[in-house]
């Protein structure tokens, strides 16, 4: 190792130390301003603060909460017991080390009390220091612990509570927008149970806990997500529900905060007034065309919708999750492009079906919207949607006629017709439609278009019992 780096690494320890032998000494003589200070912030009777200090081998700092429980105070004795067990099993015997342990409380009623232990452990072992967190909620008029997961209604089914989470926080910063970051959170709240087994719970909000890199890079350091109790009431067990909170907190600024939450825009921040489109592509994807028009889309920051073959989407996982990751919708366009026409009722069900289960493994949810292929439908075809929207068009450049394969005529074809509220057809297994994208962009972009996806374009202007869906145009706001 570089001796400049040898020495930046040791400034930078003992910084640390110093700063750890700092907080030691204002702890060891200062109790009482601590206690005092938790006891204005918290506000619920009877916890205090009790502290480990030892500096006989490496310098360890223990902040732990006592209660008025004995039974709550012997458990949390033995888990402070096992962090410095674990700390000193793999740091203890080398050189220069440090182990702080600090908490956070949160109540949820006057029984019910969750806290989150900080860990931070500081060594030559290590580059950087290693911080962790651990949640642990306890009954405090029975003494007993409830685990993490028991908070949920049913801790054997984390698949509708993991989505929630997800989709809590795939709208937000650092994951907007940011396919490789939304991986990840995509991988860290997969439907396992080590994923959820750090939550914490306070009157208003359901914390869950990840560890460092679960769902985000170490540049983004996401650590938890804070979803709302009404958000996370349908997954939670009764008596978790809202109902049986209680504030023993002050009230806060978060009744400003969530109603500034509730008017954010929608996703894109488009309104139904903008000038709309939705581009579909159909019957892909496709190794040779499909890469190449995801980085035309990425690169104009243009979302579509992309009306996928199930037998396709099977050999072609990685596009899959990239076109999701970045943000495209992705519609169900049968198990292998039959004519719903053609079939009996047994056939249509698989190949709706299908298409859904395979989706269903890869992004852990059904499509939202389902495509029949030539847009050939029956009002029995309609039955095996459950309810979702059969989506057509409204502008058809007919890009897969020979004649038309000329990414000129495609884009003539397109924007000759368009207006404001359609949905065109396109299909990403032709190269030459592939190659009209971004000259279809450009000129739309131009015009004062806004591309939204199916899904938005319906929300913005559709109803909620809309079934079969063709466009919305709004000849009115179009010149
Ligand atoms: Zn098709």
């Amino acid at each position: 190792m570089p001796k400049f780096y040898q020495r930046k690494i040791r400034g930078w320890r003992w910084g640390l130390v110093a700063l750890a032998l700092i907080a030691v000494a204002y702890a060891a003589t200062h109790p009482a301003q601590i206690f005092a200070k938790d006891k204005e912030a918290g506000g619920l009777a009877g916890i205090n603060v009790g502290q480990i200090i030892d500096q006989s081998g490496p310098v360890v700092s223990i902040l732990y909460p006592t209660t008025e429980n004995d039974a709550v105070n012997a458990q949390i004795k033995e888990f402070t017991d096992s962090l410095l067990d674990g700390f000193m099993k793999a740091y203890g015997g080398e050189g220069e080390a440090a182990f702080y342990v600090t908490f956070d409380k949160f109540c949820f009623n006057g029984d019910i009390v969750s806290f989150r232990f900080n860990t931070l452990a500081a060594t030559d072992a290590l580059a950087h220091p290693a911080a962790s967190q651990y949640a642990k909620i306890f009954d405090l008029k029975t003494g007993e612990e409830t685990p993490p997961l028991s908070l949920l209604n049913d801790p054997d089914d984390l698949e509708g509570f993991s989505k929630m989470v997800y989709e809590h926080l795939k709208g937000q910063e650092p994951f907007k927008d940011n396919p490789n970051e939304m991986e990840m959170l995509f991988e860290g709240t997969a439907p396992v149970p080590k994923n959820f087994r750090n939550m914490v719970i306070d009157h208003e909000n359901l914390i869950v806990l990840f560890d460092a890199y679960q769902v985000s890079s170490g540049a983004a350091r996401v650590t938890e997500a804070k979803i709302p109790l009404e958000n996370a009431e349908p997954f939670l067990a009764p008596r978790f529900h809202k109902a049986n909170a209680s504030a023993a907190e002050e009230p806060t600024g978060n009744a400003i905060a969530k109603e500034e939450e509730r008017q954010q825009p929608a996703k894109g921040g488009y309104k139904a007034t903008d000038k709309l489109v939705a581009l579909t592509f159909d019957d892909g994807p496709s190794p040779l065309t499909t890469p190449k028009l995801l980085d035309y889309l990425r690169d104009a920051q243009v979302r579509a919708t992309f009306y996928v073959i199930g037998k396709n989407a099977e050999h072609n996982e990685g596009l899959i999750k990239r076109a999701y990751f970045e943000g495209h919708q992705i519609g169900n366009h049968t198990l292998d492009h039959i004519n719903l026409r053609r079939l009996g009722s047994d056939g249509m069900a698989q190949q709706v079906s299908g298409a859904d289960n395979i989706l269903k493994g890869m992004l852990r949810q059904e499509p939202s919207t389902f495509r029949p292929p030539e847009g050939a439908y029956s009002d029995e075809a309609l039955a095996y949607l459950n309810g979702r929207p059969l989506v057509l068009w409204d502008v058809d450049p007919v890009d897969w006629m020979p004649i038309n394969r000329d990414p000129q005529i495609v884009y003539h074809n397109v924007v000759d017709a368009v207006q404001d509220g359609d949905i065109i057809l396109l299909h990403d297994i032709r190269e030459t439609t592939v190659e009209a994208v971004p000259l279809i962009i450009e000129k739309l972009k131009g015009e004062g278009y806004v591309f939204v996806t199916v899904d938005e374009l319906i929300k913005l202007r559709g109803n909620p019992d809309d079934l079969i869906i063709r466009g919305y145009p709004n000849p009115g706001l179009t010149p």
